[in-house]
């Protein structure tokens, strides 16, 4: 294995192998067939990156996205690896440029789109070079099952019938062990070794807090712990969306907005704008963000319920791949619940379906109001097995909530749902109970009935997250055929017969923050630190506006803090450290000791 430790201390100027890297690139060097699940921002790409360097000829890399393969292409010719893209996004000449360097053998790693990978002129040019291996990126896009379906994707077995001596890795960040089955099954990888990594992601810190004002919630979050930051910002609809981006840009931030409503052209624009300048935030429905590798996101906020764990995991996922403190931060509430409710009985799909749905929005809020550790609850969700008691990292672990006994208050709540016939949304029986003689109250004599105004000591929002973590804990439900009407759940009988005590989180903060520790402190903490890390900065936007490249792509933030923190002063040391190999040191070490030693 020395030699892949070479290369990734010469080229990548990693110090390191993170997790089963070391494993993986060992297996596939010497001809295996592997499935790699890894999770986002493990260090996927160095597994077939290595290989692709050990190997003889040229690897394949598949891949869905055209965005992403430029990505990596960019980044990779910066440290001076010789890979190209073959996609849609050339002209005929380019691609023919392209193909032709590729029959002269001057690329270690080529990225092809799928449906330019199956065609049969590409298929024969294969077979006139030799080829190091096949990469097969977001494997999980042949489940037919899964948003990110990719018809092409589920043709691409015929690369082993093609090239039975070619060894192959699919990779994936998909969790779910269906999804594996079928990417197993689709690219005849029975046989393949399979690699499973943990899929805790340390450095991203959950929280999930009760939504009062989920506009000045999120803007207090983002001038409390994120001033200039990137980071995304989740909705469900695109009219939020837009609106949440006017307003961040109407509080001095630099807000963007991304929907599938607006056009093609627009969308690459913003996302494009995302990808460059620097502390810029993403207001964007769920279409954004597949593909995205963007590694500095420091935060990733949702101000709507997403409508299972998988998909909260994936997008959260998004924040701090670059390995360094990021926060997932969720405003979430009752209406939430109803209005999630709501879109799968109006989803019009097959009673089968709904019910998986139904199923995957309770694991969701049974996170939401969970009061253990949310780490060790989502990956135990996913299957895997924890000694972690708590992470210490999530809201929970830093806070955690206090409970209070509401046995009486939610015998209250169930039978003011039952002497209303269960034909009720939780607003009405909130008025019932803290006896509000609304209209609605008096056409219906509800003024009049055993529950009216039982519930006045309590304020309305203590009312609200009452019902909310009664149908999270299953004693309530909306009904089928009547919008947001609460309905009894069998599972409620005990509690109204007085056998079983019910215990409720107390709400939580408003806002959260906490005390950063020392080592979530991103930024330098010294005035000259400070100094220094600002020059450098501003460097690095310099070049990179030059090249016309991301600032990433010349060095993360997180080389620029190893800089700003060891202060080297020669070449030898600023060899050690971490995303200097010999090409960056070549290009920008001059620069670079000029700035440290000023600094
Ligand atoms: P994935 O594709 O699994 O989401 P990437 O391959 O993009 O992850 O890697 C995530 C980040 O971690 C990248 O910025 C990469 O450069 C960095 N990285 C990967 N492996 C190592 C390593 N062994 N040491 C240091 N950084 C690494
Ligand atoms: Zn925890």
């Amino acid at each position: 294995m020395s030699s892949a430790l070479n290369i990734l201390k010469e080229v990548f100027g990693y110090p390191g192998f993170r997790g089963q890297q070391a494993e993986i690139i060992s297996h596939l060097s010497n001809g295996g067939d592997c499935l790699v699940l890894m999770p986002t921002g493990g260090g996927k790409s160095l597994c077939y990156q290595i290989p692709a360097l050990l190997r003889e000829g040229v690897a394949i890399v598949v891949s869905p996205l055209i965005a992403l393969m430029q990505n990596q292409t960019t980044a990779l010719n910066e440290i001076g690896v010789r890979a190209a893209v073959l996609n849609s996004s050339l002209s005929i000449e380019e691609a023919e440029l392209v193909e032709q360097r590729l029959l002269g053998g001057v690329y270690d790693l080529l990225y092809v789109a799928p449906e330019r990978l199956l065609t049969g002129r590409f298929l024969h040019l294969m077979t006139r070079i030799p080829i190091a291996l096949f990469a097969i990126d977001e494997a999980h896009c042949v489940s037919q099952w899964g948003h990110d379906f990719r018809p092409e994707y589920s043709q691409l077995s015929i690369l082993h019938e093609r090239f039975p001596s070619v060894p192959r890795i699919a990779l994936t960040a998909t969790a779910d062990t269906d999804t594996r089955q079928e990417i197993i099954e689709r690219l005849g990888l029975g046989k393949a070794r399979l690699f499973v990594s943990s899929f805790d992601r340390p450095n991203i810190r959950y929280h999930i807090i009760d939504k009062n004002n989920s506009r000045s919630q999120l803007l207090a979050f983002i001038q409390g712990e994120h001033r200039n930051d990137s980071g995304i910002v989740y909705c469900l609809s695109r009219k939020k969306v837009e609106e949440t981006a006017g307003w961040l840009t109407s509080h001095g931030m630099r807000a963007i907005a991304y929907h599938a409503g607006m056009s093609t052209q627009v969308r690459s624009i913003n996302q494009e704008k995302f990808l460059r300048e620097e502390g810029t935030i993403m207001v964007a429905t769920i279409a954004f963000g597949m593909g995205i590798d963007k590694p500095d996101v420091r935060f990733v906020a949702h101000l709507d319920l997403p409508k299972s764990i998988e998909s909260y995991y994936q997008e959260t996922g998004r924040a701090g791949r670059d390995g360094q403190p990021a926060n997932a931060w969720m405003v979430y509430g009752l209406n939430d619940v109803i209005q999630q409710r709501r879109m799968i009985e109006e989803s019009g799909a097959q009673s089968k379906f709904k019910h998986v749905a139904a199923k995957k929005l309770q694991a969701m809020l049974s996170l939401c109001e969970t009061t253990a550790c949310r780490r060790r609850h989502i990956l135990n969700y996913f299957g895997e097995i924890t000694e972690m008691t708590a992470c210490g990292n999530c809201d929970v672990c830093l806070d955690p909530p206090q409970v209070w006994d509401a046995t009486l208050e939610v015998q209250k709540a169930l039978s003011c749902v039952y002497r209303t016939n269960q034909n009720f949304g939780a607003g009405h029986l909130i008025d019932i109970l803290r006896g509000n003689l609304t209209e609605r109250v008096k056409q219906w004599h509800h003024d009049k009935i055993s529950t009216f105004g039982i519930g006045k000591n309590l304020p309305e929002k203590t009312w609200r997250a009452i019902f909310r973590q009664a149908i999270a804990l299953g004693f309530l439900t909306t009904a089928n055929d009547k919008h947001g009407a609460l309905q009894l759940v069998d599972a409620c009988r005990p509690i109204l017969k007085g056998q079983q005590t019910v215990a409720l989180r107390l709400q939580t903060k408003a806002t959260s923050s906490y005390e950063r520790t020392k080592e979530n402190d991103v930024l330098p903490s010294t005035t000259a630190e400070h100094y220094l890390w600002e020059r450098l900065r501003t460097w690095r936007t310099k070049i990179a506006q030059e090249q016309g490249v991301p600032a990433y792509v010349i060095f993360h933030d997180a080389t620029l803090l190893e800089l700003v923190r060891l202060c080297p002063q020669t070449e030898d040391e600023l060899r050690q450290i971490t995303g200097i190999g010999t090409r960056k040191l070549d290009k920008y070490g001059n620069h670079l000791i000029e700035i440290l030693r000023g600094g």
